[in-house]
Parts: structure tokens; sequence; C-alpha cells
């Protein structure tokens, strides 16, 4: 499944899948503050992409919440990843949103600073992290939106769903904001 949208020049766009398979420039990592590594996509993005990742992730020490890192990406297709550290979800009035929305901003940011022109991201927060689906996708796509709006530079956003049930919802989101 895929759904593609143009803002100005750019695309987003949604598809099902494993964000390790991704071709884009950077792809971005559902990381922990320590960049220990962990369960879900952080496991999956290690184990496919080799140690070299978490080489640099030792040397980079760490990242607060709502904050992004860059290294390598290994053995993966994609030649970065960008570590970044959604907020786990209490209740909704902790933050929350202003961190989940930095998380994509910062990776953004990083990845223009770099020169890359896509990126992937999977539904950062949603896992471990239980932020309910249907906010995160605002939030994530409303801010990549609003991205692209502001740089023409970034050619692709595209955000990696695992299984059709995240993947629906992530596109129901998409249609409010479009
Ligand atoms: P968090 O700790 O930020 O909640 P998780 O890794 O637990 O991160 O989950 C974030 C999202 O990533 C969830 O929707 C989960 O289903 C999804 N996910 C897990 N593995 C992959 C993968 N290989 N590719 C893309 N998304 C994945």
């Amino acid at each position: 499944m895929a759904t593609e949208v143009k803002i100005n020049k750019s695309v987003l766009s949604l598809v099902e899948g494993d964000i390790t398979n991704e071709g884009t420039d950077a792809i971005v990592n559902a990381a922990n503050t320590r960049l220990a590594g962990g369960a879900g996509v952080d496991g999956a993005i290690h184990r496919a992409g080799g140690p070299a990742i978490m080489e640099e992730c030792r040397k980079i020490g760490g990242c607060p919440t709502g904050q992004a890192v860059i290294t390598t990406g290994g053995n993966l297709k994609a030649k970065y990843v960008i570590h970044t550290v959604g907020p786990v979800y209490k209740d909704g009035t902790k933050g929350e949103a202003k961190l989940l929305k930095s998380a994509h901003l910062e990776s953004l940011k990083l990845a223009s600073a770099r020169g890359l022109k896509s990126i992937s991201f999977p539904a950062i927060s949603t896992g471990v992290y239980g932020y309910p689906v249907d906010e995160a996708a605002n939030i994530a796509l409303a801010t990549a939106i609003d991205y692209l709006q502001e740089h023409a530079d970034m050619e692709l956003i595209r955000f990696v769903l695992f299984g059709s049930k995240t993947y629906d919802i992530f596109s129901e989101e998409l249609k409010k904001l479009t």
C-alpha cells in the first residue's frame, strides 16, 4: 500500500513496510536517550545496519528527547541513520506534542544541514512509548508538510509504517491535512 501527495515540487509519501529496506538518503531511528539500542524499529535498524552504527552512537553518547543526531547507515541502503528520541506518552499534558514535533523537525533540519534530499521516518513514539497513533500521525504529518512548504531542497519525506493498521491511520490523518 502506498499514498503520495505533492507539496510544491516535493513529495510526501506513506508506505506500509520495513524501514530498514528504504533507499532514501537517510532513515530515522526512534532511539532512546542513551542511544543504547532497544526493541522495535531501533533493534531492527541496528540488526540490519551492523555494528558501525552502534560504534558511532557510543561515541556520541546520547541524545535528549526531542533532539536528533546522525550516524552512518552502515550496511543499510540508506547512507545515514538519523537517531531521534520521541517522548514517552504519559497523559498528553506533559509536553508530549511539542517534543514529538521537535523530534521530527530536528531530524529534518539535520538532514538538510547535510544536504540530504530524501528521508524516511517510522511512526516515532507509537510503539513502546505509547503515543496514540492518530495524534502522533497528525503531528508527524503536519510537521512534514510545513517543512516541505518551507524547504524546497528536501525532495522526499516518506513515512514507512509497520502494519496496515498504522498505515491506515496515517492515511486518514493525511487526508484531513491535505
Ligand atoms: P518508540 O519507542 O518510539 O515507541 P518503537 O520502535 O517501539 O518506538 O515503535 C515505533 C513504531 O515503529 C511502531 O509503529 C512500530 O510498529 C514500528 N516499527 C517496528 N519495527 C519497524 C520497522 N522495521 N520498520 C518500520 N517501523 C517499525
